[in-house]
């Protein structure tokens, strides 16, 4: 039998990481990898030079420029630029390739900063967007846009899934550029080594977060890739054919602290720095098309975190200043 040659972009970060422990376990399919050295996805040129030799079948983006809440607030140009040019570039270069299959990997911060909870799908475009992460989430919505013009104009079958709050294993773990869990993990791991009697953690403590186990996520993501365009059609509007990943289940972020503290160990005080942004209020997805299409997540918040913290301590040496 002729393995199908699916391409992993984004193959060394977290999501990207975890398609390919997926995928690798498959043997109807040969995996496609490029490092960020060896193709240089912002770079249009090198893209169409690559898709029109590498007689790929299936793409999954899951390259992206990511960060936390620091990171989106100070970088906003990388942000915005890096994502957009990666989306356009991929995406225009398979159609041209003739790539009948794409599976595009948003975030849930595209929805309006204010929407109605857990966020349905189609509350997209409806208000206006968090500003900490405005340029990335802008990025995110063209490339959704992009996925359904390529299918309303071309009939491709490009489709998209926007994850919530992702962690595990690959995260980055950057003190300050990171997102709340790595960062948390790394801070509560430190401060438990050095005998600290407190740990800072930002903003008030109640903004409210939707975790999911970024294993979870590669298994939801090869699901509704290979769904059959039959099923995957009669549960989408076409003009609205992302769809939602994650839990349903969401916890106070000061909640979320008090379990990284319970799974490191740490017996200190908490203490949240009211100088540092929040954030959005709220993030919850309302996940019941995902449901419909027959997915549900497996990994509780607990077990991941564990799982994390394990990663985190066999991995630590790469993380010393
Ligand atoms: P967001 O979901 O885009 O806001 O991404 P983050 O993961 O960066 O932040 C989630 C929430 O955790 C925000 O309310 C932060 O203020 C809060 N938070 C608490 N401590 C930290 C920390 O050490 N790092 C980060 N990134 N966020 C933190």
């Amino acid at each position: 039998m002729e393995k199908k040659r699916v391409f992993v972009a984004g193959h060394r970060g977290m999501v990207g990481s975890a398609i390919v422990r997926q995928l690798a376990q498959r043997g109807d399919i040969e995996l496609v990898t490029r490092t960020s050295t060896e193709l240089d996805l912002t770079d249009q040129a090198s893209v169409n030079a690559f898709f029109a030799d590498a007689h790929i079948d299936e793409v999954y983006l899951a390259a992206a420029k990511v960060g936390g809440i620091l990171a989106n607030n100070t970088q906003p140009a990388e942000f915005i630029y890096q994502n957009l040019m990666m989306e356009c570039n991929v995406i225009h270069a398979a159609h041209l390739a003739d790539i009948q299959k794409l599976l595009f990997l948003g975030s849930s911060c595209i929805y309006p900063k204010f929407a109605e909870q857990p966020m349905q799908e189609n509350v997209l475009l409806t208000g206006v967007l968090e500003p900490t992460n405005e340029p990335y989430a802008v990025a995110k919505i063209a490339g959704i846009k992009l996925c359904e013009s390529y299918n309303r104009q071309y009939g491709r079958d490009y489709r998209s899934v926007m994850p919530t709050n992702l962690y595990g294993p690959q995260d980055n773990f950057h003190p300050e550029n990171s997102h709340v869990i790595p960062g948390l993990i790394r801070r509560f791991h430190e401060a438990k080594l050095e005998g600290n009697s407190e740990v800072v953690a930002w903003g008030s403590g109640r903004p409210m977060r939707e975790f999911l186990y970024v294993d979870d996520m590669a298994a939801a993501s090869v699901h509704i890739m290979e769904l059959s365009k039959g099923i995957y059609q009669s549960n989408t509007d076409p003009m609205l054919g992302h769809i939602n990943v994650g839990t349903g289940v969401d916890c106070t972020i000061r909640e979320l602290v008090e379990t990284i503290a319970k799974v490191v160990g740490f017996e200190g005080g908490i203490r949240f720095d009211t100088s540092k942004p929040d954030g959005t209020p709220r993030k919850l997805l309302n996940v019941d098309r995902l449901a419909s299409l027959g997915w549900t997540y497996s990994v509780s918040l607990e077990v991941g975190l564990e799982k994390t913290y394990r990663w985190f301590l066999d991995n630590q040496d790469q993380f010393r200043a």
